[in-house]
């Protein structure tokens, strides 16, 4: 029912991934007299989270932790009773290795996805030529860029540290984080704050000096990524989906709801149509969409044109991981890192693997260990046309290399990932923006997930929560509107 006369107000979320059910959760947090139906055309919630537990290993299907220097992430799981069971990186092994020549080598401590904070490790890594550390170093006189416009990482980083830096270190690590080519993505979009130290301090390395008396002696000896500040929940990330799911009302989530058509009726409400046959399409006072964007754009085309094209401009790629288990007697490396990256001029057909069992507890049975593969991306998504047997084969090959491993894996599991990882390529904040202007001119459509404002999961769980607020504040407005009539 719409208007003032029926108090039901009746929201759709469309898209049962972590941005929908935080969406979702904080909705009926927020007003519990609200009527909320979560609309998923799977046969489970979670979207590209999931966790298997099998044989006493524990398989996570996509991400396995969330990063803590924004609060989002940790914030809910306190409010939804997981805050208990947030476990830390394994404080021994925080650090990565990078492969160089076919061989893993320790990325220096205190090199942080794109900048070093401490000398001596930079100095010595056999990862760098000479003439790659003189030029980093050079960095710090490298004038800053006088305007704002955006540019991709790749031309921040050389332009900042030289080729070498970017083809050696930062293009593996950024690769690994973004399954994505840092030849196109954007540094305002994805990684502002490191064009905030350039135009603050002049340099990155003069910045990482004057914050480095404030930052933690655990970051300062970790290497690779912010180790120090990721957590992972104790039984796995699709705890964080079962605990959210618990919460919502009987009757909120519907699977295998595949929504097929959305339209705007006369009065202003929304019609949503599922695709099953039979089904009666179902009114709305609004509506998320809550999907990956190019899904968006097939729901809205035929609503506005305009608002569909940038967002069909946002490109999602795939990757496969392959996670293999071991005993740990068959691995001769001391695996005394969370994992390494695999930079492209290296020409592997992997692009990261992650030592899962060694992050967190509980991953593996004692004596073994448990790795996980990452193959494909943007720079090789041809590779995921290989047959599930082939790409089990491909990484357990790569790891023996890598690795020194004796004899096959105990077990394998594979999970595709086709068009998971929302690609912020240059310019992306200008086609976000757009994106927004243009679907707040549409009474009651809302649009949140991985594809605007960061990709992780605390920003999906602050981009649902942000959208359930205005959900909230546009059906207020309604009923103002209703009631002065
Ligand atoms: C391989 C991988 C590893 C990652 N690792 C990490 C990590 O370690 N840490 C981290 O913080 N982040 C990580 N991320 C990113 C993060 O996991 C994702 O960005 C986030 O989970 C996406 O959530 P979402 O709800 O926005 O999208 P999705 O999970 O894609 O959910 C969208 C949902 O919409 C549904 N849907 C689509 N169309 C329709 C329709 N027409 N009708 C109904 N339902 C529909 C889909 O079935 C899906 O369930 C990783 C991502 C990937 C792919």
């Amino acid at each position: 029912m719409r208007g003032n006369e029926g108090p039901v107000r009746r929201v759709a979320v469309i898209g049962g991934g972590i941005s929908g059910l935080a969406t979702a959760h904080r909705l009926t947090e927020l007003d519990p007299g609200l009527s909320v139906t979560l609309l998923e055309r799977a046969d489970r919630l979670g979207g590209v989270l999931d966790t298997h537990r099998e044989d006493g290993y524990l398989f996570e299907w996509g991400a396995d932790n969330f990063i803590t220097n924004v609060p989002w992430g940790v914030d809910l799981c306190r409010r939804i009773g997981l805050g208990d069971q947030l476990l830390e990186t394994d404080q021994q092994h925080r650090g990565a290795f990078v492969v160089r020549n076919g061989k893993l080598r320790r990325i220096p401590q205190g090199f942080i996805v794109m900048a070093p904070s401490r000398v001596w490790p930079v100095v010595a890594t056999p990862i760098l030529s000479p003439w790659g550390k003189l030029r980093m170093a050079l960095e710090f006189f490298v004038r800053a860029r006088p305007d704002d416009a955006d540019e991709s990482l790749a031309e921040f980083v050389i332009r900042r540290f030289g080729q070498e830096t970017y083809d050696r270190l930062v293009q593996p690590l950024i690769g690994g984080i973004y399954t994505g080519d840092p030849r196109r993505l954007s540094l305002q979009a994805t990684m502002p704050r490191f064009r905030d130290m350039e135009k603050n301090h002049g340099s990155l390395i003069r910045a990482i000096m004057r914050q480095a008396t404030a930052s933690s002696r655990a970051e300062r000896h970790s290497s690779g990524g912010r180790y120090s500040m990721f957590v992972a929940p104790r039984d796995g990330i699709a705890s964080l989906v079962q605990a959210l799911a618990r919460r919502l009302p009987a009757g909120t989530v519907r699977l295998g709801a595949r929504v097929a058509h959305l339209a705007q009726a006369a009065d202003g409400g929304w019609i949503v149509q599922l695709a099953e046959h039979g089904e009666p399409a179902e009114t709305y006072d609004a509506v998320v969409v809550a999907t990956p964007a190019g899904e968006a754009a097939r729901l809205l085309r035929p609503l506005d044109d305009q608002l569909a094209e940038p967002l069909s401009a946002v490109h999602h790629s795939g990757c496969c991981i392959v996670t293999l288990a071991y005993r740990r007697a068959q691995v001769r490396h001391p695996l005394d890192g969370f994992g390494f990256v695999v930079p492209a001029i290296e020409r592997r057909r992997v692009i990261s693997g992650s030592f899962a069992s060694v992050k967190y507890p509980g991953r593996a049975p004692e004596g073994h260990t448990l790795i996980r593969v990452f193959i494909g991306g943007a720079l090789q998504e041809e590779l995921l046309g290989l047959s599930d047997q082939q790409l089990v084969e491909l990484a357990a090959r790569e790891l023996q290399e890598l690795l020194g491993i004796d004899g096959p894996p105990l077990l394998h599991r594979l999970a595709r990932m086709p068009a998971s990882m929302p690609q912020y390529y240059v310019g992306h904040r200008q086609r976000v923006a757009a994106v927004q202007a243009r679907a707040a001119a549409v009474g009651g459509l809302f649009l949140t997930g991985n594809a605007y404002h960061g990709v992780g999961i605390p920003f999906c769980v602050h981009s649902g929560e942000q959208t359930a607020q205005r959900v909230l504040d546009y059906l207020r407005q309604q009923c103002a509107h209703a009631c002065d009539k």
